[in-house]
């Protein structure tokens, strides 16, 4: 089950504490557009609390959530722990067309982190989803690859190697 939708007047003027479990099944699914996976009958967590300012909301909390890949150096199986805070203010979307016209104010409003909400629904889902997203890694790697991948040893050059029969010639041109 995906974490839930919280309607903005279920949130209380005091503010409303979620504590989640992010099941291995959602994140099996958020995961899959970027190649890593989630941790077999390993569910992740998020703490989330929401605050109300008029007809904003304030997203604050973290979340937690283990994920695996193949790192790209060694090609082991790897774990990683995906986590951060959550922060984030939500206007109404209405809100946002009225405002959508002042650039300036939409440039104003990215540098701190605004976003919209549409129909009084907070889809926590939809925000820790991005969260998410925005902490897996490109390029999953092991910061210290617990398989030490022996360099082959370096085919002998073909000075090293003389043919036998050649030997005595090897020797002449040292001796140059
Ligand atoms: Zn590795």
């Amino acid at each position: 089950m995906a974490p839930p939708v919280i309607l903005f007047d279920r949130i209380p003027d005091d503010g409303l504490q979620q504590e989640l479990v992010l099941e291995e099944a959602w994140l099996t699914e958020v995961l899959a557009e970027t190649g890593l996976m989630a941790v077999p009958g390993v569910a992740g967590s998020a703490s989330v609390r929401l605050d109300k300012d008029g007809r904003n909301v304030f997203l604050s909390g973290r979340f937690e959530a283990p994920a695996q890949a193949d790192c790209v150096a060694c090609l082991e199986r790897m774990t990683l722990s995906l986590g951060a805070d959550l922060v984030l203010h939500l206007e109404p979307a209405a809100g946002k067309s009225v405002k959508a016209t002042h650039e300036e104010v939409e440039l104003s409003r990215d540098e701190l982190d605004v976003d919209v909400y549409t129909d009084d629904r907070i889809d926590l889902a939809h925000w820790l989803r991005e969260a998410i997203l925005l902490e897996a890694p490109l390029h999953p790697r092991h910061e210290v690859c617990p398989v030490k991948l022996e360099m082959p040893a370096a085919p002998p050059s073909a000075r090293d190697v003389i043919d036998p029969r050649l030997a005595p010639l090897a020797r002449f041109i040292k001796k140059e």
